[in-house]
């Protein structure tokens, strides 16, 4: 992240119609001062500083967003995997165009993943956290504006050491990253991670710098069938692609038990999606201060139905925002994410909406102490997003879909 830390920089004074902190209520003709990329002070019209300031008229200022699950690595896949009704038919279309000789390192790839940063920033988002099979996102997200943390996901449903994650420790530590760039670990799902790789993923979380981990867990029905007796679509996919492992047994049991049996829910693991959660396992989740990252329009893209939001908000998990990559989605624009949200749980409030694509993600990858609120002290990475009219509710207005064209980064 470009940022000047110079004590002798210009202090500057912005004036907006609206300013979201996020960590507090919305600020009606509110101002925020910042000096040398630093917030310095927020507030509302009765502790105005004096100093000379610039009106930014009727806009929002908020935070950067912060997209908590995409795959730079996929970008190239845009447009090409269709919209499926079950969630094998989509992987196996997914498999069809990324074969395993296909390298995301190509120029071409490199450009479809540049373009996707692009993306990213044009539409607000300030901090991602990507999934990465091969790392050849590291690069250019290192040199974007956008600060990140990458999990190095790693796959085995046969592998039974610890091989692949010394293997990625060899890779993740010959990677020049930039400081707001990190780079750790993750394992993919239940039905494609042995219980030895689970546990040796999670080992080296533990001994990472925050310890974060990352699983996709409870995302289709296929994914219950597995666990519970070891049968259905999976079974079938894993035998066909030469994966299954025969001495693997089912568990008997849901994903969140399954992985907590394994002692992989620890504080600081994201678990993506949860499309199949039942309460219980919410509360499980909240007891083991994991972190749910919803991701609304991928989950419908791939056939496993919209995600149970008022159930996830109504308990005590924190939830994130992401929209997951674009081999399950139209754009990498969080405002987009939002507004599916808003639509598939309109009882759900705006501030809670607007916390996962803020605060929470911030949260969950680890760069609260710079991101996700407007607060003394942190990144002065804010969003100022042109008001159309004179909304009565600014949270709900920016919860119902952002243009691109409506947002632009205030110069700190
Ligand atoms: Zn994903």
């Amino acid at each position: 992240m470009p940022t000047s830390t110079t004590e002798d920089s210009e202090p500057r004074v912005y004036h907006a119609s609206w300013i979201c902190p996020i960590a507090a209520p919305p600020i009606a003709n509110g101002w925020v001062a910042m000096r040398g990329g630093r917030i310095t002070g927020v507030g509302g019209p009765a502790s105005r500083p004096s100093s000379p300031a610039e009106d930014l008229g009727a806009v929002a200022v908020l935070p950067g967003l912060v997209n908590a699950h995409t795959h730079l690595e996929l970008a190239p896949l845009r447009g090409l995997v269709p919209p499926a009704t079950a969630f094998t038919a989509w992987v196996r279309a997914l498999f069809a165009h990324r074969r395993p000789d296909d390298r995301p390192d190509t120029p071409e790839a490199q450009v479809a993943i540049q373009t996707a940063l692009d993306e990213m920033w044009e539409s607000g988002t300030a901090v991602v956290g990507d999934i990465s099979n091969s790392l050849a996102a590291v690069g250019l997200l290192a040199r974007s504006p956008l600060a990140g943390h990458v999990f190095h996901e790693l796959l085995g449903f046969r592998v039974t050491d610890d091989a692949p994650v010394t293997a990625s420790r060899a890779q993740r530590m010959a990677l020049a990253t930039s400081a707001g760039v990190r780079v750790g670990i993750a394992a993919h799902a239940p039905y494609s991670v042995s219980p030895e790789l689970f546990r040796a993923v999670r080992a080296e979380a533990d001994r990472l710098t925050p310890p974060l981990c990352s699983v996709h867990l409870g995302e289709s029905l296929e994914e219950l069938a597995l666990l519970r007796d070891g049968t259905g679509p999976w079974r079938t996919m894993l035998e066909q692609i030469g994966a299954w492992r025969a001495d693997w047994q089912p568990p008997g049991c849901g994903p969140v038990e399954y992985l907590d049996r394994l002692g992989v829910l620890q504080p600081r693991t994201l678990v993506v999606h949860g499309v199949q959660f039942t309460d219980a396992d919410l509360s499980r989740l909240a007891a083991r201060g994991a972190v749910l990252v919803t991701c609304p329009r991928s989950n419908v893209w791939v056939g496993v139905g919209p995600p149970p939001l008022d159930r996830f908000y109504a308990s005590p998990v924190p939830v994130a925002l992401g929209t997951d990559s674009l081999a399950s989605v139209a754009d990498l624009n969080l405002f987009a994410e939002l507004a599916a949200a808003r639509t598939a749980a309109p009882a759900v409030p705006a501030r809670c909406l607007l916390e996962s694509a803020t605060l929470a993600g911030a949260r969950a990858l680890g760069f609260d102490d710079e991101y996700g609120s407007i607060e003394t002290g942190k990144r002065a990475t804010l969003l100022a997003v042109a008001l159309e009219g004179r909304p009565a509710d600014v949270e709900e207005y920016l919860v119902r879909g952002i243009a691109p064209g409506q947002v632009s980064w205030i110069p700190s």
